[in-house]
């Protein structure tokens, strides 16, 4: 009998750029992504800080 790995999709994170989750991500779609999340923060925090 094979015992089947729980699915826990609650868990797991999707990026919020590409919407996938982020262990499927390619180690470039990573490095975009987390660029682009960066200034996607910055821009934030300089609209209301400072
Ligand atoms: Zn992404």
């Amino acid at each position: 009998m094979m015992t089947e790995p729980p699915k826990s999709e609650g868990s797991e994170e999707i990026c919020p750029i590409c919407n996938k989750p982020k262990s499927r991500h390619t180690p470039e779609e990573i490095l975009t992504c987390s660029k682009k999340i960066r200034e996607f923060q910055d821009a934030k925090e300089g609209e209301s800080g400072n």
